[in-house]
């Protein structure tokens, strides 16, 4: 069972010629609604991979809510819900102006509001997960929660530390077992642990063995930083750990007709999870292969959650 702990945004988007300035009103046009959320838009790619995914957030008593329900119920993923009737069901408006810019304003409401004590109600969906997978949408004690929890029973951990939160701390990465920043959340994330400043869009030209050195400042035991149109790069603490044979190496990106790179990370991280509970002689490399592929076809279709690829698109392509 993989079992994700994250959020559930509803996204709310319109297209504009330009941005309105204060007090103008603009028309917009080509509105769009759609689920998002980092932690639903990863149990989506992790279910649609054919893992059994269970996904635990908290939403409002509102209409968002009852689509949230609706959603998950339609891609089989197993919910529970945090309901709060003081929060808003998470949400995200977002304004893309003529030239692909866009300005986006996240309210995340009951996803603050995730309780550890709602979590530790739910211990027997920590003891029969084999995977854990966390991001940073929910408050920082609900995900310290989650990765105690999987800790003590034993599960493994994965944490997708996006976006990076102020409260994320060296003992908080030192307890997942696999961490998968992007790019700018690396060199984040390496500027908080004291280390190097580092230009975040220039990781992926660096060579590996930087890449490796910079990698371990982080304290994690395995880093799979995503690089975008460069694949990802994966490091190990202990390499025979995660059953490969290198402690460092890197995946290129696969060939794609992109038309949104929107929830690119997310299809990674869900795929990645779902493909580690498959297993296999290599099963972190295996994995990361399989997580690449499934981020670079989830670039081909617009959209986050609904951009998801399932199994049969990725051996119809990949074979
Ligand atoms: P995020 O969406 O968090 O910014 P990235 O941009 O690093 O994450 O993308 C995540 C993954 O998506 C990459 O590691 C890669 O597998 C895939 N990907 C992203 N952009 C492309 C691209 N242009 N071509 C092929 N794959 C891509």
């Amino acid at each position: 069972l993989a079992l994700v702990v994250g959020s559930y945004n509803h996204d709310y988007a319109w297209r504009v010629e330009r941005a309105p300035s204060a007090g103008e009103t603009l028309r917009g046009d080509a509105f769009r609604t759609a689920p998002g959320g980092k932690g639903f838009n990863q149990a989506v790619a992790c279910a649609r991979q054919g893992a059994s995914t269970a996904f635990v957030a908290a939403i409002g008593t509102d209409a968002a809510g009852d689509g949230a329900r609706r959603l998950a119920a339609d891609e089989g993923i197993d919910a529970h819900w945090q309901v709060c009737g003081d929060a808003a069901t998470g949400s995200a408006c977002i304004v893309v102006e003529a030239g692909g810019q866009n300005r986006i304003i996240v309210a995340l409401g009951a996803n603050e509001r995730l309780e550890p004590a709602f979590l530790r109600e739910r211990a027997n969906l920590f003891a029969a997960a084999d995977v854990l997978l966390v991001q940073l949408e929910n408050g920082i004690e609900a995900t310290r929660a989650a990765l105690d929890l999987a800790h003590a029973h034993g599960v493994l951990r994965v944490l997708n530390p996006a976006p990076v939160h102020a409260a994320l701390d060296a003992a908080l990465l030192a307890r997942c077992d696999v961490v998968t920043p992007n790019e700018s959340e690396f060199a984040l994330l390496l500027e908080r642990s004291g280390g190097a400043r580092v230009d975040a869009a220039t990781l992926g030209a660096r060579d590996d063995a930087e890449l490796h050195r910079l990698a371990r400042g982080l304290g994690a035991a395995s880093v799979v930083v995503t690089l975008g149109a460069h694949g990802c790069f994966v490091s190990h603490a202990d390499a025979k750990l995660r059953g490969d044979a290198q402690p460092y190496y890197r995946i290129a990106a696969e060939r794609a007709d992109v038309v949104d790179t929107t929830g690119a990370g997310d299809a990674f991280s869900g795929a990645l999870v779902a493909a580690l509970l498959r297993g296999g002689d290599r099963p972190l490399r295996d994995a990361v292969v399989h997580a690449n592929r499934c981020a670079a076809l989830s670039t081909e279709r617009r959209g986050a959650a609904e951009a998801m690829p399932r199994y049969a698109d990725v051996t119809r392509r990949f074979g």
